[in-house]
């Protein structure tokens, strides 16, 4: 479903990707690992299309990101087919990014209305649903402010699912959360998971990792030091950074 190929990224002299691969099955989850600086934003932000890189490409269910393939050539896409793009990959923000001047309700309907342009009454319908199945249908008419950081995230995977992406994205969704709000987060996550949702979660949330990932990536200066199943990976890593690193975070 989703395909990352030789994918570099500099930001003057400093390279954050050097040359990332990336696969992600339909269905699958994978979670990414790595300390801070070690690229794993700038990868999401990637995929999303929301960072241009320098070189290697990004498609999601076969179609190039940003891009159209013309001969060997790449042309940049028009900003309009990139929005369109970017509604089959819902991103999940570690400070949430709710509209704070629209209710819970407004935030859900407000993508599939201006974007997909969805009838209205369709839409709020939907966003019942999904407010449902994060378990805050009675916070519909509620606005962010009057929300726990924990409701706030659920709100936000509420609004991206809204967009029936195709895969959906989680950067350290639970990492601005005071404890005893991580869990009700990863268990919308662990839900989803449940139900064959894509998705590619950055978290240091190993315990989460174990139980959820069917693909566990550790990345460290850029690159995608190894991967492999959540057992492999955390109980037996075969590289000393990645060794380096779970000593740190367990
Ligand atoms: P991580 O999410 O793993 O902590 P990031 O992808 O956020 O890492 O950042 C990797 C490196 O890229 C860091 O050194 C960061 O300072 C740098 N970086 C990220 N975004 C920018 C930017 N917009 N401009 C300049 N440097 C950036
Ligand atoms: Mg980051």
């Amino acid at each position: 479903m989703v395909q990352v190929r030789g994918l570099w990224k500099s930001f003057g002299p400093n390279a954050v990707l050097r040359g990332v691969d990336l696969d992600v099955p339909a269905g699958s989850v994978t979670v990414v690992l790595g300390p801070s600086g070690s690229g794993k934003s700038t990868l999401l932000r990637a995929i999303n299309h929301l960072e241009k890189v320098d070189r290697g490409f990004v498609a999601i269910d076969g179609e190039l990101i940003g891009y159209r393939r013309a001969g060997d050539r790449l042309h940049e896409l028009k900003e309009r087919e990139v929005l369109r793009q970017r509604t089959n990959i819902g991103f999940v923000f570690q400070n949430f990014n709710l509209f704070p001047h629209l209710t819970v309700l407004e935030n859900i309907v407000e993508a599939p209305v201006s974007a997909l342009r969805r009838p209205k009454a369709e839409a709020r319908a939907r966003a019942l649903e999904l407010l449902e199945r994060v378990g805050l249908a009675e916070k519909a008419d509620a606005y962010p402010r009057q929300l726990s950081g924990g409701q706030q995230q659920r709100v936000a995977i509420a609004r991206a699912l809204a967009l029936e992406p195709k895969v959906l994205l989680f950067d350290e969704p639970t990492s601005a959360l005071d404890p005893e709000l991580v869990g009700e987060v990863l268990d919308v996550v662990k839900d989803l998971a449940r139900a064959g949702t894509t998705m590619i979660v950055v978290t240091h949330e190993i315990g989460f990792a174990r139980e959820v990932a069917d693909t566990v990536v550790f990345m460290d200066g850029g690159v995608v030091v190894e991967q492999g199943p959540p057992q492999a990976v955390l109980d037996e890593p075969r590289h000393e950074r990645t060794r380096a690193f779970l000593a740190k975070v367990l």
